[in-house]
C-alpha cells in the first residue's frame, strides 16, 4: 500500500476515488457506488458512438447515391443525344429512299419494270414489299408489281425503321425518353416513324407550295 500515490478521478462522479481494493490495496478506478451509474455512460457513450458510426454511413450512402445519378443522367444525356443523331439520320435516310422510288417511279419506270437496274432492284429490297406496294397506290402505278415477284424482297425491307424505346426514370425532372421520329419539338411521348407518316409527310410538304413555287419535290 502506497500512500504517496494519489487517487485516480472517479469515472462516473469526477471526485476522487476514497476506496482501496480489498485484495491488493491498490486504489479503486471509481466509487463503489458508482458502479451502475459507469455502466450507464459507458452504455451512452458506446450508443453515442455507435450512431456517429450509422450516421457517417449515411452520409456516405447518399453521397453514392448522388454520384450514381450523376453519372446516370450523365450517361441518359449522352445517349439521348446519339440516339438523336442515329434516330435522325434513319428517319432521313427513309424520306430520301421514299423519294428516290417516288422519281423512279415517275421518271424511270422502264427501269422498274424491266427490273434489271441493280440500283431499283437494291431500292426495292430496301424499303420491302410493303412500303412499294404504299407508294405505287399512292402514286397511281399501273404497271407490273414487279417487287410482288422478287423472292429477295421482303414484306418489311432492309432498312431499319424504328428504334424508340423509354429508360426506368431515375430521378425527377430528368430525360427519360429518346424516340426516333422527326417531331422532338414537343419532346411528349412514344412514337415510331411508320412508311404511312413518311408518305404522308412527304405528301404534305409537296403540296404546301403555289403556283410558283411547287417545291423541290413533288410526289405526282
Ligand atoms: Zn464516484
Amino acid at each position: 500500500m502506497d500512500d504517496s500515490e494519489k487517487p485516480p478521478v472517479c469515472e462516473a462522479c469526477g471526485r476522487p476515488v476514497t476506496e482501496r481494493s480489498k485484495v491488493n490495496g491498490a486504489w479503486l478506478k471509481s466509487h463503489r457506488g458508482c458502479k451502475d451509474r459507469i455502466r450507464t455512460i459507458r452504455r451512452r457513450r458506446a450508443a453515442e458512438e455507435n450512431e456517429e458510426r450509422v450516421e457517417a454511413m449515411f452520409l456516405e450512402a447518399l453521397e453514392d447515391r448522388k454520384r450514381a445519378a450523376n453519372q446516370w443522367r450523365w450517361q441518359i444525356e449522352n445517349r439521348n443525344e446519339l440516339a438523336d443523331e442515329h434516330d435522325r439520320v434513319l428517319a432521313a435516310t427513309l424520306l430520301v429512299s421514299y423519294r428516290c422510288m417516288i422519281a423512279a417511279m415517275n421518271v424511270m419506270p422502264s427501269a422498274l419494270i424491266q427490273y434489271r437496274e441493280p440500283w431499283a432492284v437494291d431500292l426495292t429490297r430496301m424499303l420491302g414489299r410493303r412500303t412499294v406496294a404504299l407508294i405505287a397506290r399512292r402514286d397511281g402505278w399501273t404497271h407490273t408489281a414487279f417487287w410482288e415477284h422478287d423472292p429477295e424482297c421482303s414484306e418489311d425491307g432492309t432498312l431499319t425503321r424504328v428504334g424508340a424505346g423509354e429508360w426506368a426514370l431515375p430521378m425527377e425532372g430528368m430525360e427519360d425518353e429518346y424516340r426516333d421520329d422527326l417531331d422532338h419539338e414537343d419532346g411528349r411521348g412514344r412514337r415510331t416513324f411508320s412508311d404511312v407518316k413518311a408518305l404522308q409527310r412527304l405528301w404534305a410538304e409537296d403540296h404546301v407550295g403555289g403556283q410558283w413555287d411547287p417545291g423541290p419535290w413533288r410526289f405526282k
